[in-house]
C-alpha cells in the first residue's frame, strides 16, 4: 500500500507564503516518492482554532489548484487519542502533573528553544487525575538516533532534550507532540515534510511512536524556512505576514504567489506567473537529489 505524506496546517489564521512555501514542497516530495498527499487540520488547540480557518484551508488551496487523496480533522479524533493514551496509561507511562505553569517556569531549565525541561516534580506523586492536572509520559532516558535527508545524522535523548512532555494539557487538550504521533501512525504517513523550526520535535515523536507501537518511524524531511528579507525574521501568522487570500483580495493570481515562491528559492531567474504543475517540478528537481 502506498503510504502518506501529509500537510498539516493548523486553523489559526489564514494561510501565508510559509504555507504556500510548505505545500510546495509536501507536494513536490509525493511528486518524487510517490506518496498520496493527506490533509490534515491540526486544530488540536481549540482557544486558537477557528471553523471559519477551516474552510479557508480548503478553499485556498483549492484555488492554487492542490488536490489531496485524504484529509481529517484533529478535533474529530479524540476517541483515537484517548485510546491511545489508554494504551500508554495501561504500561504505566504516564501521571498526572498539577504544576502551575508559573512554577514550571520557576522551578525548570528551559533549553535553547525556551522550552521548559521538566524535572519531574509530580513523577512520585501518585496524583489522581483531574480537570486541575496535565498529563505527562513517562520519557526513557534512551537515545534516538534518526536521519533527516536534508540535514543528515541526529543523535538526541528527548529525556534531556524537555523532560516528561506533556500529552494533555491543564485543559484537557491533547497536546501538538501526542496528537501527531498518533495521527502519523494511524493515517499511514511515511514522509513527513515539514519546516526546520519543528525539526527539534522529531526526537521525542519517534520515541513516542515507539511506545505507542510503531517501530519504524516516518522519513523526514525539515524545509528551509522563508525569511522576511527586511527583518530576517521567519514568516508567520504571528508576526502578521500578510496572508494569501489578502493578496489574491489585492488583485494577485495564484500563478503571481507560485512565481514569488519559486523566485524566492531561486528556481526561476526573475519573479513571473507560473502553473502549480510547473512549481511542483522545480522544487522536485532541486531536491530530487536527497531521495
Ligand atoms: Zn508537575
Amino acid at each position: 500500500m502506498a503510504q502518506n505524506i501529509r500537510f498539516a496546517p493548523s486553523p489559526t489564521g489564514f494561510l501565508h507564503e510559509g504555507h504556500l512555501l510548505s505545500a510546495l514542497y509536501v507536494w513536490a516530495v509525493a511528486n518524487i516518492g510517490g506518496y498520496k498527499v493527506h490533509l490534515r487540520i491540526e486544530d488540536h488547540d481549540q482557544s486558537r482554532a477557528r471553523p471559519e480557518y477551516i474552510q479557508a484551508i480548503y478553499d485556498d488551496l483549492r484555488w492554487f489548484g492542490f488536490e489531496w487523496e485524504s484529509q481529517s480533522i484533529q478535533s474529530e479524533r479524540s476517541c483515537a487519542y484517548e485510546k491511545a493514551l489508554q494504551l500508554l496509561e495501561k504500561n504505566k507511562l504516564t501521571y498526572a502533573c498539577d504544576c502551575s505553569r508559573k512554577s514550571l517556569l520557576l522551578e525548570n531549565p528551559c533549553n535553547s528553544e525556551g522550552e521548559v525541561i521538566y524535572q519531574g516534580r509530580c513523577l512520585n506523586k501518585n496524583l489522581e487525575a483531574s480537570p486541575f492536572t496535565s498529563i505527562r509520559l513517562k520519557v526513557p532516558t534512551k537515545t534516538v538516533y534518526w536521519s533527516d535527508l536534508r540535514l543528515g545524522a541526529f543523535c538526541e535523548s528527548p529525556a534531556a532534550q524537555c523532560g516528561d512532555f506533556t500529552l494533555k494539557d491543564r485543559q484537557a487538550q491533547w497536546t501538538y507532540q501526542f496528537a501527531v504521533c498518533v495521527d502519523d501512525i494511524e493515517e499511514n504517513i511515511g514522509m513527513v515534510v515539514r519546516g526546520e523550526d519543528l525539526r527539534s520535535s522529531t526526537a521525542r515523536q519517534i520515541l513516542l511512536m515507539k511506545l505507542l507501537g510503531r517501530n519504524e518511524p516516518p522519513h523526514y524531511f525539515h524545509h528551509p524556512l522563508l525569511y522576511d528579507p527586511s527583518s530576517l525574521l521567519k514568516l508567520s501568522k504571528r508576526q502578521q505576514s500578510e496572508s494569501l487570500r489578502a493578496q489574491k483580495e489585492k488583485g494577485k493570481t495564484a500563478e503571481e504567489l507560485l512565481g514569488r515562491t519559486c523566485f524566492s528559492r531561486q528556481l526561476i531567474r526573475k519573479e513571473e506567473p507560473i502553473s502549480l504543475k510547473s512549481a511542483i517540478l522545480l522544487f522536485s528537481k532541486q531536491i530530487e537529489r536527497y531521495f
